[in-house]
C-alpha cells in the first residue's frame, strides 16, 4: 500500500505540473491571439456612436471620445482593450451576454469536417452497392 501511494503521489505530481504547463496556454481555458482578432475588432469608441454605453462593463471605468476599444464582431459590444484582453486569457465568452466566441471559430471546421464524413460515407455505401452487385453476377 505504501508502494502504491508513493507512486501514485509521484504520478499526480508530474501529471500535476504538467497539466498546469498546458493551463496556461491552452486554448481550452482561453481563446489564443488568432481566436480573439477573427472574434473582436478595434474601434474607435465616440460617444455619439456609442451613446447607450458610456462604461467598460469589465473596469467599469468610462470610454473616452477616440479611445481605442475592442469590440466583438458577433454581439458588438465594446470593452477596454486590456481588460478584454485579460478576460480572454481564461474566459472564451462575452462578459454582457455570455456569447461564446470560440463556437463561432469551430462551427466552420465542424462543417468541414462533417461534410468530408458525409463525402466518405456515401463512397463507402456506393462501393458496397457496386462490390455486391459484382458478387450477384459473378
Ligand atoms: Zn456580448
Amino acid at each position: 500500500m505504501s508502494i502504491y501511494n508513493i507512486e501514485y503521489g509521484d504520478f499526480n505530481g508530474t501529471y500535476d505540473t504538467e497539466t498546469d504547463e498546458v493551463d496556461s496556454k491552452d486554448i481550452k481555458t482561453g481563446l489564443s491571439k488568432s481566436q480573439i482578432k477573427k472574434g473582436t475588432e478595434d474601434v474607435m469608441y465616440t460617444s455619439e456612436l456609442f451613446h447607450d454605453r458610456t462604461k467598460c462593463p469589465i473596469s467599469l471605468d468610462d470610454f473616452d471620445d477616440n479611445e481605442i476599444v475592442c469590440k466583438i464582431r458577433h454581439c458588438r459590444h465594446i470593452f477596454k482593450r486590456d481588460y478584454i484582453m485579460r478576460w480572454f486569457e481564461n474566459r472564451t465568452c462575452c462578459p454582457v451576454c455570455r456569447h461564446n466566441l470560440k463556437e463561432d471559430m469551430n462551427s466552420p471546421e465542424i462543417q468541414i469536417y462533417s461534410h468530408i464524413i458525409i463525402s466518405i460515407v456515401i463512397v463507402v455505401e456506393i462501393i458496397i452497392v457496386v462490390m455486391s452487385f459484382i458478387r450477384f453476377y459473378i
